[in-house]
């Protein structure tokens, strides 16, 4: 049987090789590489896309996160209140500025952080917090928010997984102080390279933004402030463009993907991530709970079906972090999803054969009573 990748970009290229093409040769034929007439096109219909006033292109989504906390002020004798279940950069924008980190468990069904331990880890230090829509799933954000008003704090949205998912009808990226989006290789849209973008409606968080990436300056050899190499290229302004005008047509078909998962996978060893109904989710990752991952990604390779797990180690047991003093038991749920999690295939151009396929193994799949 043919293999099934957990991901597969050629198919995408392959589709609209033309467009990407012809897109690429303009920013050449100007050489409006670095920042420039594409980027800033992009950050136009970006912003129009997110519903925002604004969106100002960086070069990744860590970036976008690291530019967010410096707007809000962030710094040394800080604390940012970030899930514990997340991809490790959500936290290194807060560690970039010499705050700290600090890490609260997500639930045990919707696997998105988890409202009621939030107020538990406030101190007078904590600063905001950082909520992620994880697997492209928007979190609780009204209990979040409605805590970090109580408590005055900012709320930003890590929206790397989550391109055009809603939250009681408002899309991700307006609802935060600042949202914070990535174009890694594989997220819902995605750059030929590295690419992010930071959204907001005040214009003094996207003009400080803008000098940030920009070494500082807002005139040229003017550095007002110690600033970063952090802006968008044009090359990748110009990919997400076209990436950008394909995004809904990519986010239904993902949508249609995760629905069938959702209702045709009955397997009771098998256990689904939670999205209640006042969200809409674009299932950057299709993640399901397993009692032994070990076996289970072995029975799928058999039949050359790839998965993954996201994320292996949660992000306060992570070595780098180690100096923070966490220890298992301290986020219960995300320790248990990162020792079951796995990521079944899902992108837009999979086919119906290949869904089926995956259906029918996750089915077909029997708990060796041997293990666990
Ligand atoms: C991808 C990702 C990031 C980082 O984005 P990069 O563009 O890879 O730097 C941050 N947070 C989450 C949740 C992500 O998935």
């Amino acid at each position: 049987m043919a293999h099934i990748s957990r991901i597969d970009l050629t198919r995408d290229f392959q589709a609209h090789r033309r467009d990407y093409l012809d897109a690429i040769i303009k920013v050449c034929e100007e050489t409006a590489f670095s920042g420039g007439k594409y980027a800033d096109r992009f950050d136009e219909e970006f912003a129009a896309f997110v519903g925002t006033k604004y969106a100002s292109g960086v070069n990744n989504g860590t970036s976008a996160l690291h530019c967010a906390m410096l707007a809000l002020g962030v710094g040394p004798g800080d604390e940012v209140i970030v899930p514990a279940n997340t991809y490790i950069a959500t936290a290194w924008g807060v560690t970039y500025t010499g705050a700290v980190p600090v890490f609260v468990d997500c639930t045990a069904d919707t696997w998105e952080i988890d409202p009621d331990g939030i107020e538990e880890r406030i101190t007078e230090r904590t600063k905001g917090i950082i909520g992620v829509h994880l697997y492209g799933q928007p979190f609780e954000f009204g209990r979040v928010k409605e805590i970090a008003d109580r408590h005055g704090l900012f709320v930003v949205e890590d929206c790397a997984q989550a391109h055009g998912a809603k939250y009681q009808g408002r899309n991700v990226g307006t609802l935060g102080e600042l949202g914070c989006f990535s174009f890694y290789p594989g997220k819902n849209l995605y750059a030929f390279g590295e690419g992010g973008s930071v959204t907001c409606d005040k214009e003094e968080y996207y003009h400080h933004i803008n000098r940030l990436k920009n070494q500082g300056c807002d005139r040229r050899y003017y550095h007002d402030e110690i600033g970063y190499n952090m802006r968008l290229e044009g090359l990748q302004g110009a990919v997400l463009s076209v990436g950008l005008r394909l995004l809904p047509e990519w986010n239904l078909r993902r949508q249609e993907i995760g629905r069938r998962y959702l209702k045709e996978i009955t397997n009771p060893a098998i256990v689904m991530q939670r999205h209640p109904e006042n969200t809409m989710p674009v299932f950057h990752l299709f993640e399901i709970m397993v009692p032994d991952r070990e076996a289970f990604m072995a029975y799928m390779a058999q039949s050359d079906v790839e998965c993954n797990a996201h994320y292996p180690v949660p992000c306060h047991l992570q070595q780098a972090y180690g100096n923070l003093g966490y220890k298992v038991g301290d986020c219960p749920n995300a320790e248990y999803l990162a020792a079951h999690c796995v990521t079944l295939p899902l992108f837009p151009e999979m086919r119906e054969d290949e869904v089926e396929r995956v259906i029918a193994l996750c089915n077909a799949y029997q708990v060796s009573n041997k293990r666990n």
